[in-house]
């Protein structure tokens, strides 16, 4: 069998083992019209957007995120492959997200390097009071207002793969990621998703090779709502999805290293979206606001956060009543906090001015909203869970600072521990990874991997 075929194959396997939409694009730059060079040096990084100028060191950044990952399930759960990623590499178990810690602002933040504010997914789930929309889960990658870094690469001359992202699919537009799926393929095992990431990367056979490659898996968030973050059950989905890491990252570098040159790096980058909490009590957001079966009212919650979102049409004075009714009402709990649009707090750059809502009401850690309470609480084991949540601001709730991991091959960074980082800095520092400008706003401060070395003792 010939090697095309075999690649057909490879393409053919994927696309029936994963039922995926497969889009590969055309490039849009003749090769030699690429993206700037990074300043040679600059924060120690390899980097090389312009593949036509001088020759020098190629970077390809392999970036998963893995839901739900609290660094505590680190020294809960025998992982002895993040171990050595960690001991060969340079990790943050400090990782701040952004507020609320819920998986598509979190994942969109970190993609685009910007605040919810700018980049305008504000939940999973959300209203768009302009457009009078409702968009639960959504896979409509026009539905952002920054750009991710797919884009930002495929802009400049970067091929990149998007799997499985967050607001990665149906993309449009002048520049795209070379593939993504149409929309979120659901029901797809951990493995299942590494398994097409890889094989896409593999039947690749365009010259200029993918440099970033994005993908994501999900089971230890799964295990931490369901058991929560204390039970055995998030050990062994930490323990599964170490040996399944193990088991990728072995494949990853051998592909890579088929003709590569000896200056080439390969930065294989770890993160995750948020921690997770034990929670002692569920609320259900409807018996607490007493808004069930208005239609002038659309309420959506999530985590620990609730928006209340007040037709338009509704005259000023009818919308002035309603919140005030409402908010006199939830004056009665000491266990939230209720917020108009215009008083949220400003360093949570979350009063985006068209989906956050009219009043945004957030419970205290320990708490969460949940459609199972009968009445306005419940306790999750009367009502089957869940007993692990997310959501909650990282700087009230620690349980919400997450990982990060970064390992690069041939040549280890050293075991290097980076202390607190924030999700806005992933953007930029791909971005420098990759040699190439980060987006418009996206102004966090690139991550240094590398050692000081003229820090003493280091
Ligand atoms: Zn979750």
């Amino acid at each position: 069998m010939k090697k095309n075929d075999l690649i057909v194959l490879a393409i053919l396997a994927a696309v029936l083992a994963g039922g995926l939409g497969l889009h590969l694009i055309q490039q849009r730059e003749p090769p030699g019209v690429q993206g700037d060079r990074i300043a040679p040096g600059e924060a120690g990084y390899y980097g090389r957007g312009d593949t036509s100028a001088a020759p020098g060191p190629v970077t390809t950044v392999f970036w998963l995120s893995i839901d739900g990952v609290r660094p505590y399930y680190l020294s809960r759960a025998e992982t002895p492959f993040l171990d050595r990623l960690m001991a060969e590499g340079a990790y943050s178990l400090e990782h701040e997200v952004v507020f609320p810690s819920l998986t598509f602002p979190t994942h969109v933040s970190q993609a685009t390097g910007v605040s919810i504010r700018e980049h305008g997914i504000p939940m999973n789930r959300f209203y768009d009071l302009e457009t009078r929309r409702r968009h639960d889960y959504p896979g409509d990658s026009r539905l952002l207002e920054a750009e991710p870094i797919w884009i930002t690469a495929a802009r400049q001359g970067i091929r990149a793969a998007s799997l499985d992202w967050v607001l990665a699919h149906g993309q449009t537009g002048e520049h795209t990621a070379e593939y993504f799926d149409p929309e979120f393929q659901r029901g797809l095992s951990d493995r299942e998703r590494l398994d097409r990431l890889l094989a896409i990367w593999r039947a690749d056979a365009d010259p200029d090779p993918l440099r970033l490659v994005m993908g994501y898996i999900g089971a230890p968030d799964r295990a931490g709502h369901r058991y929560g973050p204390d039970s055995n059950e998030v050990v062994r989905a930490m323990e599964d999805t170490d040996a399944l890491l193990r088991e990728h990252y072995q494949a990853i570098v051998e592909h890579w290293e088929t003709g590569r040159q000896p200056e080439d790096r390969l930065y294989f980058l770890i993160t995750s979206d948020h921690g997770m909490s034990a929670v002692h009590t569920l609320i259900n957001p409807y018996a607490l606001t007493g808004l069930d079966g208005r239609d002038d009212v659309t309420l959506i919650a999530g985590g620990n956060v609730a928006h209340l979102y007040l037709d338009r049409r509704l005259s000023a004075a009818d919308r002035e009543n309603l919140l005030a009714a409402t908010r006199d009402r939830l004056r009665d709990f000491d266990y939230l906090r209720a917020y108009r649009r215009e008083e949220l707090p400003p360093e949570w750059e979350y009063d985006h001015p068209t989906r956050a809502g009219d009043l945004v009401v957030v419970l205290d850690p320990g708490y969460s909203f949940s459609g199972r309470p009968e009445g306005i609480r419940a306790a999750p084991e009367d009502v089957n869970g869940p007993r692990g949540m997310h959501g909650y601001h990282p700087e009230e709730n620690p349980d919400m600072l997450t990982i990060a991991l970064v390992h690069r091959h041939p040549e280890p960074l050293g075991g290097i521990d980076l202390g607190p980082i924030h999700s806005r800095q992933l953007h930029p520092t791909v971005a420098a990874l990759l040699g190439i400008d980060p987006a418009d706003g996206a102004d966090g401060e690139p991550i240094v991997l590398e050692r000081d070395e003229s820090e003493p003792g280091s």
